[in-house]
């Protein structure tokens, strides 16, 4: 008689589902975590300035956490458009001009 094949577990086609890349955690940003993210998989999340549904991709994450050095703490919070739109509206790095920094110190200059 012949054995019947078991069915594999639910979470186990899902994981196999998920597009899961393995975190290279010596690549990432110096932390004191206990428990930095040890794989990333697609993400989605909703713009904070338009609210698009928007998907943060594994490959992505790996990039950010891993060649940008971002924060491991970081998430994506603004869809590819808006965040254009940021960097377009203060060309690069935020900067603040003269004035508002003599203002900061409440001196005028
Ligand atoms: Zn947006």
């Amino acid at each position: 008689m012949a054995k019947r094949q078991r069915k594999p577990p639910r979470y186990q086609l899902e994981a196999e589902l998920k597009k899961r890349i393995p975190a290279n955690l010596k690549a990432q940003a110096k932390n004191n975590s206990y428990s930095p993210p040890e794989y990333y998989e697609d993400l989605r999340f909703q713009c904070v300035d338009c609210g698009a549904d928007e998907l943060w991709t594994a490959e992505q994450q790996q990039w950010w956490y891993e060649v940008a050095k971002g924060p491991i703490f970081s998430t994506a919070i603004r869809c590819l458009a808006c965040r254009e739109k940021l960097r377009d509206s203060h060309q690069g790095t935020p900067r603040r001009t003269h004035a508002e920094r003599c203002r900061d110190v409440g001196k005028a200059d």
